[in-house]
């Protein structure tokens, strides 16, 4: 099927099919791979546009592609996006009614599909019609799930394996977000694809802007961030179900459409939220992590993370699920000592915990980094990049140093004091003269420290605390009531005056960036769009991502296409929705254009078009106004300069006869004592242009 250049070959079926007008990084070679009858593994990141590469693929060849997905809610998200794109796709599961399964049954046989979607646990009922009909491919989606080693293992997907025995001239492809080396390669033994060309897509996902905040009054500053966002979708993630129900009902309070998900649910609740959400008629889902999982929604424009996450495998997913569509999308994580405590407590009571510990400090020093955040992240994933991303807090304004000599020697002092007994909450309040009963008890108000940072806020001096651990000044015993001890390096510290830099906190200064965003796109056309497009999906019963995602929105917005062919331009705009929404946006996007024009004053709109060579009686029909209204703007420009021959309208005979009719009528204060006197004959512009002109000669 192809020819020398795949590229040439593949663009025009993704114009026409999906409307984009290149591939994303690592699409085309998997596609042309895979054309060329190798199996692959594709691996990109979540967003990274993985179905496309099978859903195109389907496209370019004969007969019925068969994808495995392993939740109904993804099978059912991208059959509607592909049936709104005219491409004949269904999705069978058990619990579709029987006539449905049977008319899908039916379809299969026919030939009818292009893409045909199954659950793993249901593949088998189909095992004989693959061999009646023309299967192009299996796409095996997130792939992961077959392996005891991934974090979604699915029992039924093993059985996959046999699919390449089965059918071994058939290709398969296999696609996951994992990075991880070990499950890749247990997926390729697994599906028995051991030659599958391996395409891994970097990481990286550049518009996903990363920022990380201490977790100090969260409510708080959850609200400012949601001041400049409060109709944009996005996810709220925490530790505990206790805690989403709190933080769902905040927000409510505070008049944000916000709901709780988690386990604890019913399985109808949680359906339901989760359509809400996909809808666009619930903004805002705090969850658990077990939300998102299923949810390919594109237009995810947020990602808080209330807690911090046990690790980065688990943060870089949930982020993931933000900007889908390649727009700027921000992800917020809090910080919180209490956290890693409360989350090392979780560990100490599991399995294979020294790796969970190892992962958790990763974590850490992700949160606590002091240069460029996606450089820590990407180096995780084995992406060793060295240049600072400019898209995360740390680029944005990157720390500013100041000399801590004295205020580190008095914290190790303190540490000393105290025997080196304590943890770090002890410490602080030592070092800030608290009077509570702990410190009382202990006896610490009597020691020399007692007090001796009196002036630096709690948080802040934990920040500072947390600086010296990252520094490997101080070090925090764990297993022993997390006690804070030296280092050797404290000791050159505090006895031979060895400098200490500290990174000076500039919360505040975060805490209000956003408050200043501008509103000004509020009434532009892609808010105006955006209500247009949920109109319309909720007509037609889809998310409205299927109508158009918020990419092609904006690009609407950007090139403001008043004609069919112009809005083909418009990325995400295949065949099918030009068909079905060409007209309807372009009368949305005309009314815009014509709202925002500057108003031309009327009268200046008919010199226009006196200039252009139109009669007063065309213009007056042209602009539905009276002649005389025409005629009054012509005397209006004139007075103001503008080169227009009266004597034209008016000759020198009529001329005469109102000059002499101007000496009849002495008193005459309007024009009508003059339409009287012509008995009606002369029009009133006519009258009004002759008295001008004698006026001014
Ligand atoms: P993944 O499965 O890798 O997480 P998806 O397949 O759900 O990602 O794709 C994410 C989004 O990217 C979808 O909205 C999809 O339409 C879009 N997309 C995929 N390929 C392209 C492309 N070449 N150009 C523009 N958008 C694309
Ligand atoms: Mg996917
Ligand atoms: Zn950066």
């Amino acid at each position: 099927m192809l020819a020398i250049d795949p590229k040439e070959q593949l663009l025009p079926l993704l114009k026409t099919h999906f409307g984009y007008d290149d591939f994303r990084p690592n699409q085309l070679e998997v596609i042309s791979d895979f054309l060329n009858k190798k199996d692959v593994l594709a691996i990109m990141p979540t967003g990274g546009g993985k179905s496309l590469c099978f859903q195109l693929t389907a496209l370019a060849m004969e007969g019925t592609a068969i994808v495995i997905s392993p939740l109904i809610a993804l099978m059912k998200d991208q059959v509607d996006v592909l049936q709104a794109n005219g491409i004949a796709a269904a999705y069978y599961n058990s619990s579709q009614p029987q006539e449905i399964q049977q008319d899908i049954f039916q379809q299969l046989k026919n030939g009818e599909l292009k893409l045909f979607y199954v659950a793993p646990e249901s593949i088998a009922h189909f095992d004989t019609v693959f061999d009646e009909i023309k299967v192009s491919l299996f796409a095996v989606d997130e792939a992961h799930c077959i392996s005891s080693w991934g974090h979604d293992f699915r029992p039924a997907y093993t059985q996959l394996g046999s699919l390449k025995n089965r059918f071994p001239n058939i290709p398969v492809m296999a696609l996951t977000a994992t990075a991880d080396k070990a499950t890749q390669d247990d997926i390729v033994e697994q599906l028995t694809i051991p030659d599958a060309s391996r395409h891994l897509a970097s990481f990286n996902r550049p518009n996903l802007y990363l920022d990380v905040r201490p977790g100090q009054n969260r409510i708080k500053q959850i609200l400012n961030f949601l001041v400049s966002r409060s109709d944009e979708s996005g996810i709220i993630y925490c530790l505990s179900r206790k805690n989403t129900e709190k933080l769902a009902e905040k927000l409510q309070n505070s008049g944000y459409e916000a709901k709780a998900y988690h386990a604890g649910m019913s399985t109808q609740e949680r359906t339901q939220v989760q359509e809400d959400f996909i809808n666009d008629r619930t903004p805002i889902i705090c969850a658990t992590i077990a939300f998102g999982m299923g949810i390919d929604k594109s237009n995810v424009r947020w990602v808080i993370h209330y807690n911090l996450p046990k690790n980065l495998e688990g943060y870089y997913q949930e982020i993931g699920r933000g900007g889908r569509d390649s727009l700027p999308a921000h992800t917020l994580l809090f910080y919180s000592y209490a956290d890693v405590v409360q989350l090392r407590k979780f560990i100490a009571e599991s399995e294979n915990a020294q790796v969970q510990y190892a992962k958790l400090e990763r974590m850490q020093q992700y949160a606590e980094a002091l240069s460029c955040r996606r450089i820590a992240l990407l180096n995780y994933f084995g992406e060793h990049v060295t240049q600072g991303c400019g898209n995360c807090d740390i680029c944005k304004a990157p720390p500013k140093y100041f000399d801590a000599t004295v205020l580190t020697q008095k914290i190790c002092s303190a540490v000393v004091r105290v025997k080196e007994k304590e943890p770090m909450g002890t410490v602080i309040d030592v070092l800030r003269g608290a009077q509570n009963a702990n410190v009382y008890d202990k006896g610490f108000q009597s020691i020399k420290t007692y007090g001796a940072v009196k002036d630096v806020s709690w948080q802040d001096l934990q920040q500072y605390i947390i600086q010296l651990l990252n520094q490997g000044v101080l070090e925090i015993n764990f297993r022993e009531n997390g006690r804070i001890a030296l280092t050797p390096l404290a000791k050159e510290i505090l006895y031979e005056k060895k400098p200490v830099q500290l990174a000076i906190l500039n919360q505040v200064e975060k805490q209000t960036e956003k408050k200043t965003r501008v509103k000004a796109d509020k009434k532009g056309l892609f808010e105006k769009l955006r209500v247009l497009r949920y109109q319309i999906a909720q007509e037609q019963g889809v998310p409205a991502y299927v109508v158009f995602g918020d990419a092609s929105l904006k690009d609407m917005e950007a090139k403001q296409p008043l004609t069919k062919s112009e809005f083909e331009e418009v990325s995400g705009v295949g065949k099918a929705k030009l068909e079905k929404y060409a007209d309807i946006f372009l009368k949305e996007i005309a009314a815009h254009v014509e709202s925002v024009k500057p108003k031309v004053p009327t009268h200046e709109q008919t010199l226009a078009l006196f200039k252009e060579g139109f009669s007063p009686a065309e213009i007056a029909a042209k602009r539905e106004l009276t002649e005389n209204t025409i005629y009054s703007h012509l005397l209006k420009m004139h007075s103001q300069g503008e080169e227009i021959d009266l004597n034209e309208l008016v000759t020198t005979e009529e001329l005469s006869t109102i000059e002499k009719a101007k000496i009849d009528l002495p008193e005459a204060e309007g024009l009508k004592a003059y339409f009287e006197y012509f008995e009606e004959k002369v029009p009133y512009w006519k009258i009004k242009i002759g008295l001008y002109l004698l006026d001014v000669h």
